[in-house]
């Protein structure tokens, strides 16, 4: 059966610094932590309402970005909003998880069932050449000590999430040179907090990877195999945007629904801060 989904772009900033992320608003690039505008919670039910008269086919209300899904409460607060409205709706979020131990339970209760983490390594020394620094309580915390409460975080984190019963599933992203070797113990790492599945997502290479080479098929498959001895991998991964629309692999409806009159789009934002 095909399940359509609508990513709702509500969750506006971050509190990580990822050396690989750009995000972005804008309407012509595919790839996660674009969206080409922002919507308010308040505003979700009316979208959600519209897509599904386009697409009945739709099953699953995701939110991943464009920034952090924790970073604020308004991804929580969306999903309350349709979890009331559409509670057959399946809810799914992905985050960095640096807040997601303080926020399991308010997840679970609003009608998450899947959750995605992004964990690109549990060494702080390689951590901190992909994440550049992390924002916890108002505070900037940088380097080795960045990463280092970053792990610790997503690790208490997803164990909470698992004693819930949310069904968890691991990004990784993989980045030749730097965490190609570490795949193995972040898998075998996940496992052990109760993850249950990996995807693992080739380098695009910008921001501070502009230039890098990103993973070919070889090493993309090399290191999904390495990763299955611990988890079954997930391979269907199309680097969705925060606001695609539709039945993955049948085309995305998104400009049709945000473009109709009336639309429930918020305020046009060119950009925002990481903090
Ligand atoms: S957590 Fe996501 S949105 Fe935040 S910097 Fe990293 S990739 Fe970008």
């Amino acid at each position: 059966m095909n399940r359509g989904r609508i990513h709702l772009p509500v969750s506006p900033v971050c509190n990580i610094r990822c050396r690989f992320c750009r995000r972005s608003f804008n309407k012509f690039e595919n790839r996660p932590g674009v969206s080409a505008k922002l919507l308010k919670p308040e505003n979700a039910a009316a979208l959600v309402k519209k897509a599904l008269e386009r697409c009945p086919e739709i099953t699953v209300a995701g939110i991943a970005g464009p920034g952090d899904t924790l970073a604020t409460r308004h991804a929580i607060d969306t999903f309350e909003i349709i979890h009331r409205e559409y509670p057959r709706l399946i809810n799914c979020l992905s985050t960095n998880g640096l807040l997601l131990e303080h926020y399991a339970a308010d997840l679970s209760r609003v009608g998450v069932k899947t959750l995605t983490v992004t964990v690109n390594a549990v060494d702080p020394v390689i951590l901190d050449r992909i994440c550049s620094g992390i924002i916890l309580e108002g505070k900037i915390y940088q380097g080795i000590e960045g990463a280092d409460i970053l792990i610790e975080a997503q690790k208490r984190g997803i164990k909470k999430a698992a004693a819930l019963d949310l069904v968890i599933k691991i990004n990784i992203v993989l980045i030749p040179g730097v965490n190609d070797k570490h795949i193995p113990v972040i898998a075998e790492t996940a496992a052990g907090l109760g993850a249950s599945i990996i995807n693992i997502i080739p380098l695009i290479p910008q921001h501070e990877f502009a230039g890098w080479e990103a993973p070919d098929c070889a090493a993309l498959g090399k290191a999904r195999e390495e990763a299955e001895r611990f988890l079954p991998v997930f391979r269907h991964c199309q680097h969705c945007r925060a606001d695609a629309i539709g039945i993955p692999g049948r085309g995305d409806i998104s400009s049709l629904i945000y473009g109709e009159e009336g639309s429930p789009y918020a305020s046009v934002e060119e950009t925002f801060s990481h903090g």
